[in-house]
């Protein structure tokens, strides 16, 4: 196995890097001071400069107005951007892959203006009683004549404050596919209502909204992929986002390490820097050891995503995703709170992103799927293949 970077690649990460460095991380604490919110100008003008440095939409084929990136230079630039807090590296515009199963007429109206930043998605799964089990949607929607009657509440809508539309996943026949249908709802249409805007850990330049869908029509040709294709696409998506979630914290352990050690090699307390002290130096080493093992893990994955051909094949990817996002999230976990304690009380303030990314961090082993449901999906995984076939 060869983890080696090309020089396109090299070059690619090169480029976010100098844009994080230069344009992200100056603006991390003011915008954790005004709790994630991004002056209108200031969102305009990163997102002329994403799209400037043709990084908007890397996931999206070109033909629907995206950069048609592979999943390791997806790999690249999620690495780079977990190196912001305040998750400011989203102003990348990372419209929901399943959007690449859109219709010609969903292409045009939708996917090309979301790719150009002119339009917004967010993607409403969640539900108060439909979290890890997503197979038990109390939101539903019914055809009646060309379009389709949506009915229930969606929770924790990420980008739910800025986005425009929202792919749904609602309950349809059981009879029909996998019983779940993905519906593009723009968020002005009669009916949909903003139930909560609820405070969380985090201050991200993304909101996450509670959404109320009150017998919302919703025509036909909205439907993403088919009737019944909801649970599929929406696994399509969690094994997507579990890999950049991976890349991401394996970014934020970087950053966090750099700052630590350099802390630590700076301050002076007994007469000499605490770097000196074996207590730090453990915890920096440990760090370090564990980022060096996620970020293998994480350029494997997304390399044998890039290979993959079979059905089996794809299989074996969402399972080493989920290897990769149980490690890299509880990694980074561990980091943000050696980094803390290594910045003693400086790093308790918000000022630092030690005590940022300490606090952002933790969602990362919620989100997408939680720790313990990525250990059910490698154990069944397990149960099945033999262990071999997992480390390839
Ligand atoms: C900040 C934030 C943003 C989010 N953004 C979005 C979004 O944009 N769109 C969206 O649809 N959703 C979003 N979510 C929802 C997120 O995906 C869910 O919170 C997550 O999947 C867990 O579901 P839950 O909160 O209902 O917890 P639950 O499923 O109720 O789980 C509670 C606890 O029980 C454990 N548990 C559950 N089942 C098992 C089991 N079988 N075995 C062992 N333990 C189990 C869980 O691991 C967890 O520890 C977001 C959540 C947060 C916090």
């Amino acid at each position: 196995m060869d983890f080696h970077l090309s020089p396109e690649l090299t070059a690619l990460q090169l480029k976010v890097r100098q844009f994080v460095t230069d344009e992200l991380v100056p603006l991390e604490v003011e915008t954790e001071l005004a709790e994630g919110r991004l002056l209108p100008d200031v969102r305009a003008r990163l997102i002329r400069r994403v799209k400037e440095l043709g990084l908007n939409a890397m996931a999206l084929p070109r033909e629907v107005g995206g950069q048609g990136f592979s999943w390791v230079a997806q790999t690249v630039v999620s690495e780079e951007i977990g190196q912001a807090t305040n998750a400011l590296g989203w102003i990348v515009l990372d419209p929901a892959i399943v959007l690449a199963a859109a219709t010609p007429e969903q292409v045009e109206k939708y996917v090309r203006p979301a790719c150009a930043g002119t339009r917004q998605d967010c993607y409403a799964i969640t539900e108060e009683n439909a979290g890890s089990d997503a197979s038990v949607m109390a939101t539903t929607a019914v055809r009646d004549g060309d379009d389709w009657i949506l009915n229930g509440e969606k929770w924790h809508v990420t980008f739910g404050d800025t986005a425009d539309f929202a792919v749904v996943q609602a309950a349809t026949d059981p009879k029909v596919g996998d019983g779940n249908t993905l519906f593009i709802v723009e968020l002005n249409w009669p009916g949909v209502k903003v139930l909560a805007k609820p405070h969380y850990m985090h201050h991200l330049i993304a909101g996450h909204l509670h959404y109320g869908f009150r017998s919302v029509r919703v025509p036909h040709a909205n439907i993403l992929s088919g009737v019944g294709q909801g649970l599929a696409l929406s696994k399509e998506w969690f094994r997507r986002e579990r890999v950049m979630i991976a890349a991401r914290c394996v970014g934020a352990a970087q950053r966090l390490i750099d700052e630590a050690s350099a802390f630590a090699q700076n301050r002076v307390q007994f007469g000499q820097p605490i770097s000196e002290y074996q207590a730090i130096q453990f915890m920096l080493a440990d760090s370090l050891t564990e980022v060096w093992a996620a970020r293998l893990m994480t350029y494997a994955v997304a390399q044998a995503a890039d290979e993959a051909k079979t059905d089996e094949d794809r299989k074996r990817v969402h399972v080493k995703a989920s290897m990769a996002k149980l490690y890299a999230s509880e990694m980074a976990g561990r980091v943000a709170d050696r980094a803390v304690q290594i910045f003693g009380g400086r790093g308790y303030m918000r000022e630092y992103a030690a005590e940022r990314y300490y606090r952002e961090l933790r969602v990362e082993r919620i989100w997408e799927g939680t720790s313990e449901i990525q250990r059910i999906i490698i154990a069944y995984s397990l149960y099945k293949r033999g262990v071999h076939a997992h480390l390839d």
